[in-house]
């Protein structure tokens, strides 16, 4: 699993964690306002997977509706004859025996008495318009669709600042190097280098020019011996730039092993040593000329 793997991961995560306290508060609220039980929809809503609790609030709350006074905004259920807020007539009497009747109907059903076709005095309740809803969907297609578009865009943008990079390398002993490399500056890099076990002492030449720039790096890690177990370089890819890897697998002995590495890269690298898997400080001492003895440069190349 790499970097942009749990990235994308944790943002995803936090997408539906999102639309789920979206949809949970909003589920809650409506359910109230409608005089449905609020915490055990907000729950189903929550819990059903991939919206169904959801979907399925939505079809049930159509029998619930939600109606509000015409004349103050109280809130009234379809049952209501008068507003208990303000008195507002909400529905229609029938003259003979005052029963509240529906506005569409004809005939008294209590009574038998026909009807007048509209009643001056009162007043239809109103359904309010639901833009917390449209939002909520909005947010339900969106999200997962930025995520998506957000995460190709990632992958194509590191696609495209992938090194492309060739690595060659060797081992020899500290002995044979120093024998072959009368260069002041590298026996002097030697003898200066601590003697720290987990500390990667490393001889780094650049080669001027761009692109495809070869880089040679000598390192000496004094917790790495002619027992070692395997040694190995390459070029990795992060979310953060390129490096190349050096990984050593070694027992306990101490000991005098160099390990000498050459990289062509179209790109800048990092340098990044590991010791059994675990990463150790690396300190650099840049040259102006290749560190390798003529063997060894003869034989990686
Ligand atoms: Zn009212
Ligand atoms: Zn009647």
């Amino acid at each position: 699993m790499n970097m942009i793997g749990l990235v994308f991961l944790l943002l995803l995560f936090m997408a539906f964690l999102l639309i789920a306290v979206l949809i949970g508060v909003y589920v809650y609220r409506d359910a109230k306002n409608r005089g449905m039980n609020a915490p055990l929809w907000a729950l189903i809503a929550l819990l059903a997977p991939s919206l169904v609790g959801f979907i399925i609030y939505l079809l049930v709350r159509g029998s619930h509706a939600k109606l509000l006074c015409p004349a103050c905004s109280a809130k009234v259920t379809e049952t209501y004859t008068v507003c208990p807020n303000c008195g507002a007539k909400l529905k229609p009497n029938c003259p003979n025996c005052k029963s509240a009747v529906d506005p569409g109907w004809k005939v008294c059903p209590y009574c038998a008495q026909t009807l007048p076709e509209s009643q001056e005095d009162c007043l239809q309740p109103v359904q309010p318009q639901d833009r917390v809803l449209g939002k909520i969907l909005v947010a339900v297609i969106l999200i997962p669709v930025l995520l998506v578009l957000g995460s190709a865009t990632a992958v194509i943008g590191l696609r495209a600042r992938l090194t492309s990079s060739t690595t060659s390398y060797t081992t020899l002993s500290v002995g044979d190097y120093l024998s072959e490399m009368e260069d002041p500056q590298v026996q002097q890099w030697f003898e200066q280098s601590g003697k720290e076990l987990n500390t990667a002492y490393v001889l780094r030449y650049a080669e001027p020019g761009n692109p495809h720039r070869r880089t040679c790096y000598v390192v000496y890690l004094p917790a790495v011996g002619e027992d070692y177990l395997s040694a190995g370089a390459g070029v990795s890819n992060g979310l953060f730039g390129s490096a190349l890897e050096i990984h050593f697998d070694a027992g306990n002995e101490a000991g005098n092993l160099l390990f000498c590495a050459e990289v062509s890269s179209d790109k800048e690298l990092g340098l990044k040593v590991y010791l059994n898997g675990k990463k150790v400080p690396v300190e650099i001492t840049d040259v102006s000329f290749c560190p390798f003895p003529e063997g060894v440069d003869s034989s990686i190349r």
